[in-house]
């Protein structure tokens, strides 16, 4: 594999410049046993340093050698999570009513159907992130997500234009006791805009929030249906 080739292929070179990471896609945080065994193993074959669990819920094995790249993507033998700049794009989601008692609804479900018929976001220059709880306690943090939906029984809350970084943003809320569909396809009309601004030239780039900052949200919400 040309060393071009490797952030292509998901490898990150470390801080070392010799020893890269490969991050291992994990939909909403979770994977079966067999999954984790075969990855342990992996890592133990190829003497990675560490595992870690990154911001963005990958797992990645962190000082796999050069040499070893692509014979830990065969071993591995799971999806090759393609190559992007480290936490450009993620959707960040808590166990919502699959495990946490206080979960009011299912947020892994929801993730996956999102991550299916939208990720990786093609063509957003921005970036975007994408948090998801079950329940007001926000353990995926939505409120500062370009991105933010929250379970609650009544079905859930889509918030837009967090952000955390240099110049933190609160997100707003634009509506609430949207069924799974709703909130999907009004997660699909706020990608579509997004995608527009942050091609045009004037808010090239720009987080969502800062957008909405200049733009108001009473264009969205009409996209969305929720005007
Ligand atoms: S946000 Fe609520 S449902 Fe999700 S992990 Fe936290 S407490 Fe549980």
């Amino acid at each position: 594999m040309a060393r071009e080739d490797l952030p292509a292929k998901g490898a990150i070179l470390q801080r070392d410049e010799e020893t890269y990471a490969i991050p291992i896609d994990l939909p909403g945080g979770v994977m079966d046993l067999p999954s984790a065994r075969r990855i342990a193993e992996v890592a133990q074959k190829y003497q990675a340093r560490t595992l870690k669990i990154t911001g963005d819920a990958r797992l990645a094995l962190i000082g796999i050698r050069e040499q070893d790249i692509g014979n830990v993507y065969t071993d591995l033998d799971l999806p090759i999570q393609p190559g992007m700049a480290l936490c450009q794009q993620y959707i960040k989601v808590c166990p919502g009513n699959a495990f946490c008692i206080r979960g009011q609804q299912d947020t892994l479900a929801f993730a996956r159907r999102l991550k299916e018929a939208f990720y990786p976001f093609p063509k957003i220059a921005a970036k975007i992130k994408i948090g998801i709880s079950g329940c007001f306690n926000s353990c995926a943090e939505p409120a500062i997500k370009d991105l933010g939906l929250i379970g609650l029984t009544k079905g859930w809350v889509l918030m837009v234009g967090g952000a955390g970084g240099k110049e933190p943003l609160i997100a707003r809320t634009i509506a609430r006791d949207l069924d799974a569909d709703q909130a999907l396809a009004a997660t699909g009309k706020i990608l579509h805009y997004y995608r527009g601004m942050a091609a045009r030239h004037q808010t090239r780039n720009f987080r969502l929030g800062t957008i909405l900052a200049k733009e108001g949200t009473e264009r969205l919400r009409r996209i969305c249906g929720f005007a």
